[in-house]
């Protein structure tokens, strides 16, 4: 049952993240009643103005474009991210550039000029009802699941700051810092973020942030003042069906996103987009996610199954080939679109990437990591 009262004319949504605000404010736009259920008592409570990128490759058409097509306010800071610097595991550099911006760098949590603060203005400007500090344990009536994920597939650990540095954007593709991932430093106007993106050895999280923090040292001069250890998770996971009996579940609650390596904010958006149409319009949610957001999930549990192939040695051919690129934003789009090739793997990487709910470095039971440190209540 809902902490209060329930409304039994109101859609109830579990979850105030992107993918719950975007279904929220989708059916306000329609007319509908919503009350969204937030168990914090801020917006975006576990990133706490985190950095991160929004990305602007999977389509064509500029990201910002495609939010305001989709009626979702843009009235959020997005520094558009043209550049960036890459290092392989022996430290050499790459600078990877675009024209148009590759991605745009957001703010998560409850500041003014973070993304959750403007969808959360955004959906009460059109009258939904926003219960902060509200822990939805069940569903009763209509209803959406958006609560987030349900186990860690994946966790950026490291730390927040201030700095004194220039604003820039740096990675390092390095399996002693980041297993299977990457670490990166994001700055702007003062502020930073530096993690380590690990999709193994969560257990080790600790040695492979130190690593991160030395090895941005050595290459960049990273500087911090105040840090704040922060740290999440992220569940990817093609689910069979994303329905929990009568109610859609989006976002990562449901398991959407980008496998290859954790840009799941638009999925979790798209995904509440599409689970509120189903509702408006009675149509079926499984069979619009399958026709919208599955193609471009399956090209990335490929890519993920190759690029966890590659190793110290092969991320610097991988970085290589996409420095060399004339249209990086282009080349990849490709990466992200299926294609024969792909779907012809698919099989194979499907077998090879296993959720790591059964990762034998973590079994999650009496464990102390990121995931477990964080898990909430989840709804049915
Ligand atoms: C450290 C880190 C860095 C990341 N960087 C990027 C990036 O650069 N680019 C990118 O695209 N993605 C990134 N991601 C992924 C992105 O943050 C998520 O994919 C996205 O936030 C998922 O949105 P969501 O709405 O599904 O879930 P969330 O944003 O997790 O929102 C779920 C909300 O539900 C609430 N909740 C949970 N249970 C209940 C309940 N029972 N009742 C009521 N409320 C409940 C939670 O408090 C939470 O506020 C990153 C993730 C992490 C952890």
């Amino acid at each position: 049952m809902a902490d209060s009262g329930t409304d039994a004319t109101a859609v109830e949504i579990a979850g105030a993240g992107p993918a719950g605000l975007a279904a929220a404010i989708t059916l306000a736009r329609a007319g509908r009643r919503v009350i969204v259920h937030e168990a914090h008592d801020e917006v975006g409570y576990r990133f706490g103005g985190d950095f991160q990128g929004l990305e602007n490759w999977t389509t064509r058409e500029d990201v910002l474009a495609v939010m305001a097509e989709l009626g979702l306010s843009t009235e959020f800071t997005a520094a558009p991210g043209r550049r960036v610097t890459a290092f392989d595991a022996r430290g050499r550099a790459y600078e990877v550039a675009s024209e148009e911006p590759l991605f745009y760098l957001v703010e998560r949590g409850p500041g003014p000029g973070s993304l959750d603060s403007a969808l959360l203005r955004q959906a009460r400007s059109l009258g939904v009802e926003v219960r902060l500090g509200s822990c939805l344990r069940q569903l009763a009536g209509e209803g959406i699941l958006a609560a987030g994920p349900r186990a860690a597939d994946a966790i950026a650990v490291g730390y927040h700051f201030e700095t004194d540095m220039a604003d820039g954007y740096w990675v390092i593709c390095d399996d002693e810092l980041a297993p299977k991932g990457y670490a990166y430093l994001l700055i702007l106007q003062g502020r930073g973020t530096v993690k380590s993106c690990m999709f193994s050895g969560f257990k080790e999280e600790k040695r492979y942030v130190q690593r991160t923090l030395e090895a941005f040292e050595r290459l960049v001069g990273l500087k911090m003042d105040n840090p704040r250890p922060h740290g999440g998770s992220g569940n990817f996971r093609i689910p069979p069906s994303a329905y929990s009996g009568p109610h859609p579940v989006v976002g990562e609650q449901a398991g959407f996103q980008d496998t290859l390596w954790g840009f799941g904010m638009r999925l979790a958006i798209g995904s509440g987009v599409l689970a509120a149409r189903s509702l408006l319009d009675g149509g079926d949610y499984d069979r619009a996610w399958r026709r919208e957001l599955l193609p471009q999930m399956e090209t990335s549990v490929v890519n993920r199954a190759l690029y966890s192939l590659l190793g110290n040695r092969g991320y610097g051919w991988f970085l290589q080939r996409y420095v060399s690129h004339p249209d990086l934003r282009e080349a990849l789009r490709r990466q992200y679109r299926p294609s024969w090739g792909k779907r012809l793997l698919s099989p194979w990487a499907r077998y090879r990437y296993q959720s790591q709910r059964k990762d034998v470095s973590c079994n999650h039971v009496d464990c102390e990591c990121i995931w477990c440190r964080g898990a909430c209540c989840i709804p049915d």
